[in-house]
């Protein structure tokens, strides 16, 4: 399988599975994203611990890639602090600007590493990046605090 057909088949296979897609009970946080030049809309929802991410979901409608990029997303976050958190929005950003291209770095990103050839098609950067610019909105909120 070359590398083409696993990006293809992990944003299907997140997109189909939903199990990041439903709302939460009781959020503590829920931040909206959108992306006006595709239409992509989220509300991401976190449930928290002190600083430890307890619970995240989202809502929303866009195209496969900002479904599959929230999804890998909330994979990634659920259970960590929110600095990791930010860490990892730092990290899959810099990835996206081709700025960070230190595969043992980026493997920090599991799944969402496969987003790496988005940064070669322009008009999708702003569909991969959307729910981690809410992420880190949402993260600012609970500092300020
Ligand atoms: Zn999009």
């Amino acid at each position: 399988m070359d590398l083409n057909s696993i990006y293809t088949e992990l944003i299907m296979e997140h997109n189909r599975s939903g199990h990041n897609k439903k709302p939460l009970l009781n959020p503590d946080i829920t931040e909206n994203g959108h992306n006006p030049s595709c239409g992509d809309d989220i509300s991401l929802q976190l449930k928290l611990n002190g600083n430890i991410i307890k619970d995240a979901s989202f809502t929303g409608t866009g195209c496969a890639i900002s479904q599959a990029s929230t999804s890998m997303m909330i994979d990634l976050i659920k259970g960590i602090n929110i600095e990791e958190a930010l860490n990892l929005v730092e990290l899959f950003i810099g990835m996206i600007k081709k700025e960070i291209n230190d595969e043992n770095e980026l493997e920090k990103l599991e799944d969402a590493m496969v987003l790496q050839n988005i940064s070669n098609m322009p008009a999708r950067v702003k569909c991969a990046v959307l729910s981690w610019h809410t992420l880190k909105e949402a993260i600012n909120k609970i500092k300020m605090v």
